[in-house]
């Protein structure tokens, strides 16, 4: 046996009884020296199976004496790099998921089907030397000597001028006689403004490209402009950058800085792209092509051959967080990734989630602060409103008298307004006044939001739609009323105070189409309309310099949401959309309507002190035993049978009870918030677990695996 070489094989198939790796003897690989990351066809019990290769190593005893064999390899390069295959495995154990789901993960799904990607830069060939391939190499030679006379050319032409000679082009590539065009070098195209000392001062500590750090900067401190100064020092070294956006939103914005700075060819990764585009971008980032990536979550596993910096703006976004298995959080895989490949990871936020913001604080990562706007800009001055009183005073609005007042003037002035608030449709509930039911989706347990665009009733999470009834269907009273305002309502309240406004909304219903986000985001910056009104979606890292008046119609709404990130979330969206006011030479205004402005989220958040929020958040963790204090499981069990549900809740408790495990507290279980989505019935067990207790998950996990029923969630970030 000696040296023989053995490959380790993910099957792709996600099923529970394959959740392992299968070894393989290398067959058609053996000829190639780094078999790792290859899509491969393997025999697996009386059929076979595609799968990817993880590993390679030296035949051991611990093999089984007979190996089948490898039967073909399905592409010409490999899909995953060396550091991709180990994050995979990483990300298995984990995120507790199947091997299979990490990996189709990773790649899209236009490569596993092997659509051809769309690619407007495609390589160029040329000759390498003078010296033609042998004679009796026929097909090869002429293709060689039509190259040597027509210059540079793509394979497309090639393959066009020489009537299908796909095979001898390919052996041509391969004996090398034929290479690609090089490039030209990567480096900042065009200068940026120069610095200031806040500034340089956080481009000279991310110097040496090692580290996870985090960038806390204010909202219009310069973050963006550290980070492009970063990733030019990055490419003078040759080395790659990605830069994560929370929300397909924010791309164009941040693409257009990024060209501004670096030209054509940075690279643009998010769900609206068609697959064959996809497919192109990953294909140029995987050869080298495309020094500069903006990009979601999922481009955190694009196959960058030299990767030197991954940016997370916005990180304390939970759109980081997937929501499905594999359930990993962008960040954390980010910072592996990064210890994989000796790369640097920048987390920018001006409210860093709380658990990273400890980590800084306990030294764990660097540290940087940016402490005032760049351009010596003031912060907004921020007032709130307590809509209590505004209702005592006769006001039933949506808008307070202040906001009412700011808003005329504004306007006057011809500067520009965002209201946000995070609920769409038009009315949140609708209500018998008679039986004093509210109508709700026949299929969730949650109530049904009215759209008076297409005056439909929608659940938001099944997507059910029904026509509103002219009758409470369930005592037929017609005492029916709309209550809760959406978007769609503040936009109407808008039209008919300030008829003379443009008003353009943003929300997930009016911004589907994959073009509308990147029209929105010109039309609102050319001054296209006057008034802006979102959800969060818009929140987050805008930059509109003639933005004067942001309005926070009601900053409660996550507040009352049974999350124990609920405070955070509060604090991080009324900073975040307070700073989007008076980026530009004007100064802005903040008007917060509330119901609640002695809680401690609204309370810092008008000073924007993320220190003293910080605290008193910090306290409430320790005090309730909540992340980074303790680590935190969700187990969900589902059923369209409320009964079944609940008993295989009820086992899987048991079953962690038994172990007996010390520093491991089990909660529950006990029905969902939402204690039924699309005929589901929804049962939660909560584990806390001190942060050494890693042992005892372990054992956890393992009596767990015999319950495939059992769903199971690392850090959640969903918890209703
Ligand atoms: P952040 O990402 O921290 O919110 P940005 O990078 O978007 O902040 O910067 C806010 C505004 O200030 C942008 O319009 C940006 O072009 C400008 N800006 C930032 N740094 C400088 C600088 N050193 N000189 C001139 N303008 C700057
Ligand atoms: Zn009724
Ligand atoms: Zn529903």
């Amino acid at each position: 046996m000696g040296m023989e070489k053995v490959v380790d094989v993910a099957i792709e198939r996600a099923v529970g009884g394959l959740d392992q790796l299968w070894t393989y003897l290398p067959g058609p690989l053996s000829e190639y020296e780094l078999s790792v990351g290859y899509r491969v066809l393997v025999p697996l019990g009386r059929g076979s199976a595609t799968g990817i290769v993880l590993g390679q190593r030296p035949r051991d005893e611990n093999d089984r004496p007979t190996l089948k064999s490898i039967r073909s390899v399905l592409d010409e390069e490999p899909v995953l790099t060396v550091a991709l295959a180990e994050l995979a495995l990483w990300m298995t154990s984990r995120y507790r998921c199947y091997i299979g789901q990490t990996v189709r993960a990773m790649i899209p799904p236009g490569i596993r089907s092997g659509i051809a990607g769309r690619d407007h830069h495609p390589v160029r060939w040329q000759v390498a030397s003078p010296n033609p391939p042998p004679k009796r190499a026929r097909r090869q030679r002429e293709l060689f000597e039509w190259l040597m006379t027509h210059g540079p050319c793509t394979q497309a032409e090639v393959l066009a001028a020489s009537s299908g000679g796909e095979a001898s082009w390919r052996a041509l590539r391969k004996s090398g006689a034929v290479v690609a065009v090089e490039r030209p070098p990567w480096t900042a195209l065009f200068p940026g403004p120069t610095l200031n000392p806040e500034q340089s001062q956080a481009v000279e500590r991310l110097a040496d490209g090692q580290g996870v750090w985090l960038l806390e900067g204010v909202t219009g401190s310069g973050k963006t402009e550290v980070y492009l100064d970063a990733i030019s020092a990055q490419l003078e070294q040759g080395r790659q950058a990605l830069v994560m956006v929370p929300e397909i939103a924010l791309t164009p914005q941040t693409v257009a800085r990024f060209r501004e700075r670096f030209g054509e060819r940075v690279g643009v990764w998010h769900s609206g792209l068609s697959a064959g585009e996809r497919v192109g971008t990953w294909q140029r980032v995987r050869r080298g092509d495309f020094p500069v990536v903006v990009g979601v979550r999922s481009a955190v596993f694009l196959p960058f051959p030299r990767l030197g910096l991954m940016v997370l703006d916005e990180e304390h976004e939970t759109t980081y967080k997937q929501d499905e298995h594999p359930r990993y959080h962008a960040r954390e895989v980010a910072e592996k990734r990064a210890q994989l490949e000796g790369a640097q990871v920048v987390l920018g936020s001006a409210t860093p989630a709380l658990e990273t913001a400890f980590r800084a604080r306990q030294g764990e990562i660097g540290w940087i602060r940016l402490t005032r706007r760049a351009m010596a800009r003031e912060l907004p001055q921020i007032s709130v409103v307590d809509m209590r009183e505004e209702l005592r005073q006769g006001n039933h609005e949506m808008f307070s008298q202040k906001l009412m007042e700011a808003l005329t003037k504004t306007l006057e002035r011809q500067e520009q307004i965002i209201l946000f608030l995070n609920r769409r449709g038009y009315a949140t509930y609708i209500f018998c006044r008679d039986c004093g039911k509210a109508l709700s989706c026949p299929h969730c347990e949650v109530t049904l939001t009215y759209h008076q665009e297409t005056n439909r009733l929608s659940c938001h999470y099944c997507f059910f739609e029904g026509s509103p009834p002219p009758a409470c269907p369930q005592c037929g009273s017609h005492r029916i009323r709309y209550f809760g305002a959406g978007t769609e309502r503040v936009v109407e309240a808008v039209q008919r105070l300030w008829p003379q406004a443009r008003v353009l909304r943003a929300d997930r219903d009016s911004l589907t189409r994959r073009e509308s986000h990147e029209k929105l985001w010109r039309t609102f910056s050319n001054h296209g309309a006057d008034i802006l009104v979102g959800t969060q979606m818009i929140a987050k890292g805008m930059d509109w310099p003639k933005v004067t008046l942001v309005g926070i119609l009601a900053a409660d709404v996550a507040l009352n949401f049974p999350d124990f990130r609920s405070s955070e979330r509060t604090f991080q969206l009324l900073v975040q959309a307070s700073g989007r006011a008076g980026r530009g030479a004007s100064p802005g205004q903040v008007v917060v309507q509330t119901y609640n402005p002695e809680h401690y989220a609204v309370h810092h958040a008008l000073t924007a002190d993320f220190d003293a929020f910080l605290n008193e958040e910090i306290q409430f963790r320790q005090m309730a035993g909540y992340p980074p204090f303790t680590q935190l499981w969700l187990l969900e069990m589902r059923s369209n049978l409320r009964l079944e549900a609940e008993k295989m809740a009820e086992a899987a408790a048991q079953s962690a009870r038994d172990l007996r495990l010390d520093g491991v507290e089990i909660l529950g279980p006990a029905p969902a918030p939402i204690a039924k989505v699309r005929e589901q019935y929804r049962f939660h067990i909560l584990i806390k677990a001190k942060p050494d207790a890693d042992e005892k998950l372990e054992r956890l996990a393992g009596a767990l695996r015999t319950q495939p029923e059992v769903q199971i969630t690392i850090d959640p970030y969903f918890m209703l």
